[in-house]
């Protein structure tokens, strides 16, 4: 213990302080910062509830009950993985002995997934983003229309990615509207310099009324490598993983296989939305412009690991063998009305009522799909926040409402008993 001596300077009450709430489950240094924060507060007797509050804090298990499938606070996209502590051959190919690619397994397998010919892997889309315009057009422009300079949540700022990828913004259009030659007349000005277009999903914001943008075939004909951002992650429109075929809402939503087919020579889209993964940001596309922005420096900076990796592999090989029950997202896409309402009369607490679920994750801005909610009148928001295992649940007109499209079945007693408590 003798690392936990404390300093001479330190009045001896912090420590004393921090021994009395030893019960609270954290690192001695952790008991020590809530006493000396509630010493200096004045208040010596608030050092339990500052380690508590710290405690709550910590990353943990939660219900969703908001009836949001990629609900941004709650880490998009439900997804388990486990990898044993052992090696992995991350980077061996067992195969032939030698050196392999931590790119040639899950990677691979989105891309065959999505009718690629190739795909690297990043953290996020905002990195897939920066480290396909870094290597293909740093110190170079990148053509995109002013209605697409968007910020799309959480501070991914378009025009800001692009600066930091050191590449150079050549804006084309309006806002609300942008046409074809506005294009082909870039092109034209800046056929020494300009690098590549840009086409940015408009994922969480829509312009309506007087609008035009060209369309993703359309920007392809055009002499210049077209990257188009599709952000959610959608696979392929058909939805072939799904035994009834895409839900009716998804019928705007581009897909990378569709995009790819209509053209374009590089996709970028998240992990964690509509793919239905970890966090991650996939770029794929034509094999000669993944090598080409494999060797940039920054993707040896921005490259995932083998949890990552594994947990990508797993999912992408749930989308190959046409199996979306094995992927948490679709599995709760497709559930029915009828099963969720047989669930709700189940959990047996509360009045069970008609809700809207929504897709979230910055997807599909305006749709909702019918799904079953449990109501209890008030606001108990904060009580079911607090429980051992947090239950998050939203508040329409003075109710409090779980909706059952977005909670493990798995959690239903759990639901029960939270709600039973109230
Ligand atoms: C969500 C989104 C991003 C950002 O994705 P992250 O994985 O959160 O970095 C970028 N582009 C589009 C079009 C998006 O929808």
């Amino acid at each position: 213990m003798s690392d936990q001596t404390p300093p001479a300077d330190r009045p001896p009450s912090v420590d004393t302080l921090a021994r009395s709430i030893a019960d609270v489950s954290l690192p001695h240094p952790l008991l020590v910062d809530a006493a000396r924060a509630a010493i200096e507060a004045g208040d010596p007797d608030r050092a339990r509830g500052i380690a508590t509050d710290l405690q709550r804090r910590m990353l943990t298990p939660v219900i969703n009950g908001t009836g949001t499938l990629l609900h941004t606070n709650l880490g998009r996209a439900p997804m388990a993985w486990e990898q044993a502590a052992t090696y992995s051959n991350l980077e061996l190919d067992l195969t032939t002995g030698e050196r392999g690619s931590r790119m040639a397994t899950a990677p691979a397998l989105i891309a065959k997934a999505c009718g690629a010919e190739a795909a690297i892997v990043v953290n996020n889309c905002a990195a897939a983003v920066m480290l396909t315009l870094a290597g293909l057009a740093e110190g170079r422009g990148v053509i995109v229309s002013r209605g697409e300079l968007v910020e799309i949540g959480g501070g991914f700022r378009i025009p800001e990615v692009m600066e930091r990828s050191g590449a150079r913004l050549i804006e084309v259009g309006t806002t609300n509207r942008t046409r074809l030659a506005d294009f082909e007349r870039a092109v034209a000005e800046h056929s020494d310099d300009a690098g590549v277009i840009l086409q940015v999903h408009q994922s969480n914001y829509r312009i309506v009324g007087f609008t035009e943008a060209p369309r993703t075939a359309e920007l392809a004909s055009l002499d210049r490598p077209l990257v188009a951002d599709i952000g959610s992650g959608l696979l392929d429109s058909r939805c072939g993983w799904l035994a009834g075929g895409p839900p009716g809402w998804l019928a705007e939503e581009p897909a990378a296989r569709q995009t790819l087919e209509a053209g374009a020579d590089l996709v970028t889209f998240s992990g964690d939305k509509l793919f239905g993964g970890p966090q991650a940001g996939v770029i794929a596309g034509r094999a000669d412009l993944i090598a080409t922005i494999s060797q940039h420096p920054l993707a040896r900076a921005l490259r995932p690991g083998s949890l990552v990796l594994g947990a990508l592999q797993a999912t992408a090989l749930a989308y190959l063998a046409g199996d979306g029950d094995a992927i948490p997202f679709w599995r709760m896409v497709v559930l029915t009305v009828d099963e969720l309402r047989a669930r709700a009369d189940a959990i047996g607490v509360g009045t069970v009522i008609d809700t809207e679920a929504t897709p979230g994750g910055g997807t599909l801005p305006e749709v909702g799909f019918p799904s079953i909610g449990i109501a209890v009148s008030g606001d108990h928001r904060y009580a079911l926040r607090n429980r051992v295992r947090p239950l998050i649940a939203r508040v329409s007109d003075g109710q409090t409402i779980v909706d059952l499209r977005t909670v493990d079945p798995g959690d239903d007693a759990d639901v029960a008993e939270a709600l039973g408590s109230l």
